[in-house]
């Protein structure tokens, strides 16, 4: 059985990961509101599958946490 990783999407191995990426730009959308730091924006890893294009964020543990206390996120059911 194979633990390699792979794309939901394809089902491809080819995934790349960059980490700690800023999700405040300043030109962009705000992708994770209400989660930032005061003096640090929130950061996601990124996972791109170099097969399908498939990409996918991942909150940092600090993001994740203030998003179990904040109001602006909802549950989802
Ligand atoms: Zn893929």
């Amino acid at each position: 059985m194979s633990t390699r990783p792979t794309c939901p999407e394809c089902k491809g191995e080819h995934l790349r990961r960059t980490r700690g990426v800023g999700t405040r730009g300043g030109h962009g959308p705000d992708l994770l509101p209400g989660l930032h730091g005061f003096w640090r924006s929130a950061k996601v890893d990124v996972v791109l599958c170099t097969d399908c294009g498939l990409v996918r964020y991942y909150a940092d543990l600090e993001a994740r946490a203030k998003a179990k206390q904040s109001k602006r996120w909802t549950g989802v059911r």
